[in-house]
C-alpha cells in the first residue's frame, strides 16, 4: 500500500486537535505482523484524549480501493441460504443484547430508531418487532437484498444522505465506528439528528482485550477504546449513562445533553498502557486461555459421544 502525501507534516488528533502523541503498534498490511512504523505510515495515540489514529490518514479513494479489493478477494463465494441464516442468527443475538442494554434507559414516548451501518438489518428488524419505528442505513449495496428479505426500511448510502429533517430518539452504530473518516463530525451529526435527551448507542469490538489478538489495521480510520470514546462523546455534548463489556465487545450508551458539560477528562496514559501491554497480555494469558478452552470443549464433546455410544 502506498500512502499519499499529506498536506500536514505532523500528526493531529482527529478528536481533540492535539499534536502530542505516542507511537503504538499496528498490523502491517504486507507482513501481517504488528509493528510501529512502515514506509512512513504509523499509528499515533493522542497524549491528551487517548484516541488512536493513523498518520497519514488514508484518503476516501484509498479506503474505497482497499474495500473494493478486499471485497473481491474475500467475498468471491456467493452467499448461500445456510451462510445467510448463520449470519442472521449471529446478528439477532447482538440485536437482542443491544435492545436489552438500551431499553431500561428510554424515556421518550415516541420510538424512532436509526441504525447506522445496519448490515443485514437484524437490529432494525428486532426494534421494529418491539414497536419502534426503526430504519437503517448501510453503505454496502449488497445489503439491499437482505433488507428486502427482512422487510425493513433501510437506505443504501452514507449517514450524510439521511434527510436532515429526520429526528430520532435513538441512533446506534455497531462494530463499525472505527471505519468512520471524521469521528468528531460523525458524533456531531448524530447529536443533530437526536431529539432532546435522545440516546446514542455504540457497540465496539473490545480490541485490546487480553483474549483478542487485534491491533489497528490499515482499514481503521481511528481506534477508540471505552475511555477515548467517552472523551469524544462528552466533548460533543453527550453524557455516558451506561457502559459494559460483554462477549468480546464494549457497549456504550450516551444521552444528549441540552447544555454541553465542561471539558472532558481524558485518560491517555491508561489507554496507552492497554496498547503497549496488549501483545504480551495476549501471548501470556489470552492464547493459553483460548487453547485451554478449546481443549475442554473438545474433551466434553468426546465425552458426550462416548456416553451416547454406551447408552
Ligand atoms: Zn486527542
Amino acid at each position: 500500500m502506498t500512502h499519499s502525501a499529506s498536506s500536514e507534516s505532523t500528526s493531529i488528533c482527529p478528536v481533540c486537535g492535539d499534536h502530542a502523541s505516542w507511537l503504538i503498534p499496528f498490523v502491517d498490511e504486507k507482513s501481517g505482523e504488528a509493528q510501529k512504523r512502515s514506509s512512513g505510515y504509523r499509528w499515533c495515540l493522542c497524549r491528551q484524549c487517548g484516541t488512536a489514529y493513523p498518520f497519514p490518514a488514508p484518503s476516501l479513494p484509498e479506503l474505497q480501493a482497499y474495500w473494493d479489493r478486499n471485497r473481491v478477494e474475500g467475498d468471491s463465494a456467493p452467499v448461500t441460504e445456510e451462510v445467510w441464516q448463520g449470519r442472521l442468527q449471529a446478528s439477532r443475538v447482538w440485536a437482542q443484547r443491544t435492545y436489552d442494554f438500551v431499553a431500561p434507559h428510554v424515556r421518550s414516548n415516541t420510538r424512532r430508531f436509526l441504525d447506522v451501518a445496519c448490515g443485514l438489518g437484524a437490529t432494525v428488524a428486532l426494534f421494529g418487532e418491539k414497536g419502534w419505528e426503526a430504519e437503517g442505513i448501510d453503505a454496502d449495496p449488497n445489503a439491499r437484498e437482505f433488507h428486502q428479505r427482512l422487510g425493513i426500511r433501510a437506505i443504501i448510502g452514507q449517514i450524510e444522505n439521511v434527510d436532515t429533517a429526520n429526528r430520532y430518539d435513538l441512533v446506534g452504530i455497531a462494530h463499525a465506528i472505527y471505519f468512520i473518516t471524521d469521528p468528531r463530525g460523525f458524533v456531531c451529526r448524530v447529536r443533530d439528528m437526536l431529539d432532546e435527551e435522545g440516546l446514542f448507542v455504540v457497540v465496539l469490538s473490545d480490541l485490546l482485550s487480553t483474549l483478542c489478538a487485534g491491533s489497528p489495521q490499515y482499514a481503521h480510520t481511528w481506534y477508540p477504546t471505552a475511555d477515548s470514546l467517552t472523551y469524544l462523546l462528552e466533548l460533543e455534548g453527550f453524557e455516558v449513562v451506561a457502559s459494559k463489556t460483554t462477549h468480546g465487545s464494549i457497549l456504550v450508551l450516551a444521552r444528549k445533553l441540552s447544555v454541553a458539560g465542561g471539558p472532558p477528562q481524558g485518560h491517555p496514559l491508561r489507554v496507552y498502557l492497554s496498547f503497549v501491554s496488549h501483545g504480551w497480555r495476549y501471548r501470556l494469558f489470552g492464547q493459553p486461555t483460548i487453547w485451554f478452552g478449546r481443549r475442554v470443549k473438545r474433551l466434553l464433546g468426546a465425552g458426550r459421544q462416548l456416553l451416547k455410544g454406551l447408552r
